[in-house]
């Protein structure tokens, strides 16, 4: 049960969605508040990976509300591109979610097969403190294809272009709770859960 002196924890991110998601799992855990409520500055996400990034995210919100933080980086990889979108999953296009999807799409109009499959990959830090020297880190992966076309409502970013494998309905056509269900982020975040029960 989460009483007023059960630590606090700070989410480096200012994603409302994303910062739900946290909030509903660890919840029951951690007094949970978004880092807006400290009035902390966006992070320079200077790393050449998604751990180093979510750690950068993470330490920033440690040392400016002197609270233990909580952040993710996240992003899609088409293993046949190099990586890519990668680390520039937010910003490929230079514009918005549709540009990025049909830039992508774009890229891959050669490739059939084994070459369109993809992964999301979500890496959670939580830091205690800014010099904590084991911060938990947990990774998940949401493996799938990349479609011809894109398809669905829901979600964001690339999930209009996304198939989950096992299946043929396009990530933007699942439900939410599904989506939370099977995501790289509910992956990442029950990793992590079960590294601070230890
Ligand atoms: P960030 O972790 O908020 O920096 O997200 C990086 C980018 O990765 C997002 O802007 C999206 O383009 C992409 N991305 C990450 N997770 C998802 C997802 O669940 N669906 C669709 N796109 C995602």
């Amino acid at each position: 049960m989460v009483v007023e002196t059960s630590p606090l924890l700070i989410i480096a991110s200012h994603n409302a969605g994303k910062i739900e998601e946290f909030q509903q799992v660890l919840g029951p855990h951690w007094r949970v508040k978004p880092q807006a409520d400290f009035a902390v500055t966006e992070a320079e996400e200077t790393g050449s990976t998604f751990v180093e990034n979510a750690l950068i995210k993470a330490r920033h919100a440690c040392l400016a509300t002197g609270h233990a933080a909580l952040a993710d980086d996240s992003g899609l990889v088409v293993p046949a591109l190099g990586g890519a979108p990668g680390l520039r999953s937010a910003r490929y296009s230079g514009s918005g979610y549709e540009d990025n999807n049909t830039l992508l799409l774009n890229n891959m109009t050669t490739l059939q097969g084994a070459h369109r499959q993809a992964f999301y990959i979500a890496v959670v830090v939580l830091l205690r403190d800014a010099q904590d020297p084991t911060p938990l880190i947990a990774e998940g992966r949401w493996y799938g294809r990349i479609a011809d076309a894109p398809r669905g409502e829901g979600g964001f970013g690339y999930d209009p272009i996304f198939i989950p494998e096992g299946g043929s309905l396009h990530a933007a056509e699942l439900s939410p709770a599904e989506k939370n269900r099977i995501s790289h982020r509910a992956k990442a975040i029950s990793t992590l859960l079960a590294l601070a029960d230890d």
